[in-house]
């Protein structure tokens, strides 16, 4: 036991309960100082939605280490200078935090290692936030994934890393320690002025026992539905656990295992938890892509599409940031990402397509977007996403596969609830118009008080024509 006492640096990790970090410091017996450092200094540093979500995950965290006798110490700062700094003021004799895997961020964690390690102080590193790292798995010929199913075989077969979870610390080695903390609120990471963050409240519950909650609910109710409903935004068939496991609130490990022991006790079917977890592990894969190729946010993975023939249309975006494209399924999710700082993945999908095939805006712009307002905004899976839809990265979506808005529509969200939700101009169109009102007889518009061009939009493009002009831009990258 030492009594120089333990810094563990919590960063994408804003949990008590497996967090080998936490549970490593423990394990010495020296009293534990827990640390969150806002570094802004990095590279991708949150958006709005991503900071109201930080405010209140540290909020929780520091309230159940409250619970435990512990403070966190909180410093806002360049981490590579707040650290050391605060390694000599506590005298702390080891430092412990869970990797993290995005570019920038580990140059500086090694360097922080290498120093403190030269200056005496007992530094480990570990594993706390992905199931595999991601050289540890490998294909046949040694270099990594690039395509997801044989990926997802080859977690399958490997497993997680770890077997079992670390358990929920009862107790804390804790010591008075006389440090200065900043305080949460000085920060300024709630919007104010206006308060665009209202509606959120409602939907979300950050912190570590928000995400055990979502996790029991999608485990007791809805992962039956899971696979054949996962694609319907009307219904709330998927786990809603994406901003949970960003912010490190709960583990893969936990969601893993925790799956696992429903099938093994035949509450979950085979078929619909190896679904559920298959999508799980298409974070893995995404942070595996990332590792490998940093420039992942901002370059295509395939060349060729950096000569692709963008437009610049700055009102096209404008109306697509609002949610006011024309095109019902369109503005229901990008206003549902406003609203509630989230989108149902399939209408992700829809819209990244409207962005980069029908406005031809590069979908850096919308990952730009998406980055902003995403409560779940995730480096590995948001830079992965755009390009899968643009047709240009790994694993990706041809590009010539181009959504259609209205039978997308007309196909997931059947019966309109999902546009009726979150375009409520359109709340009285019948089922049969809702996903294209332009076509709708005047009398139908007249009796859903719609008025096209004052009430709702007209399309901003015709679908048709937009479809043929990408396909015209892509032939002219594939003729080099
Ligand atoms: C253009 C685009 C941008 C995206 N940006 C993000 C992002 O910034 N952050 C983010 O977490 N996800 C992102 N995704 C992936 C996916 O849309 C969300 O993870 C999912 O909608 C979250 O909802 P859920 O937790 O209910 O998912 P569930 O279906 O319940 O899945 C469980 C978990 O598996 C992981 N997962 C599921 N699908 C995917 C996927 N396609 N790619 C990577 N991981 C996945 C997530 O961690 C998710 O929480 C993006 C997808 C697209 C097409």
């Amino acid at each position: 036991m030492s009594s120089r006492p333990a810094l563990v640096w919590f960063r994408q990790d804003l949990r008590l309960a497996d967090n080998p970090a936490l549970a490593a410091a423990r394990k010495t017996g020296a009293p534990v100082i827990p640390v969150y450092i806002f570094d802004e200094s990095l590279a991708h540093a949150p958006g709005g939605a991503s900071r109201w979500w930080l405010h209140h995950s540290l909020e929780a965290l520091s309230g159940e280490l409250d619970k435990l006798g512990a403070k966190l110490i909180l410093r806002r700062g360049a981490a590579a200078e707040i650290l050391p700094d605060l390694v000599e003021e506590t005298n702390a004799g080891h430092v412990f935090w869970n990797r993290r895997y995005f570019p920038g961020h580990i140059e500086i964690d090694k360097k922080l290692k290498s120093s403190l390690t030269d200056a005496g102080v007992e530094v480990e590193t570990f594993n706390g936030a992905l199931l595999r790292e991601p050289w540890e798995l490998k294909t046949g010929s040694g270099g990594p994934y690039r395509v997801f199913t044989p990926f997802w075989k080859a977690l399958k077969q490997a497993g997680p890393a770890r077997a079992d979870t670390e358990a929920n610390p009862r107790k804390l080695e804790t010591k008075k320690a006389n440090v200065k903390s900043d305080k949460l609120k000085d920060w300024g990471l709630l919007p104010d002025k206006p308060n665009w963050a209202k509606d959120f409240e409602p939907v979300w519950t950050p912190g570590e026992a928000g995400a055990r909650e979502a996790l029991r609910d999608f485990l007791n109710d809805d992962i039956g539905d899971y696979k054949d409903g996962r694609d319907r935004p009307d219904k709330d068939y998927t786990s809603r656990l994406s901003p949970h496991l960003a912010f490190g609130e709960i583990s893969p490990l936990q969601v893993w295992q925790a799956t696992r022991a429903k099938m093994s006790e035949g509450e979950v079917s085979d078929s619909a938890g190896e679904k559920f977890l298959s999508e799980l592990c298409w974070r893995e894969f995404c942070y595996c892509l990332l590792f490998y190729n940093e420039a992942l946010p901002e370059t295509p993975l395939r060349e060729e599409f950096s000569d692709y023939p963008w437009r610049d249309d700055k009102k096209g975006l404008a109306a697509w940031r609002k949610g006011e494209t024309g095109y019902p399924i369109v503005d229901a999710g990008m206003r549902q990402l406003w609203q509630t700082g989230w989108m149902h993945n399939r209408v992700r999908m829809i819209v990244a397509s409207f962005l980069i095939k029908d406005l031809l805006i590069r979908w850096q712009d919308g990952e730009a977007w998406f980055w902003d307002t995403l409560v779940d905004a995730d480096l590995a899976n948001n830079s992965a996403g755009w390009q899968w839809v643009a047709g240009c990265g790994a694993d990706a979506a041809p590009y010539f596969r181009i959504f259609n808005p209205v039978t997308q529509g007309e196909k997931f969200d059947p019966d309109g609830a999902y546009v009726r939700e979150f375009v409520p101009e359109l709340k009285d169109m019948p089922a049969k118009h809702i996903h294209a009102p332009w076509k709708a007889p005047d009398d139908v518009l007249d009796k859903a008080g719609v008025e096209l061009g004052k009430s709702y939009p007209h399309p901003i493009v015709d679908h048709a024509a937009a479809r043929k002009r990408a396909l015209e831009g892509y032939e002219k990258i594939k003729r080099g």
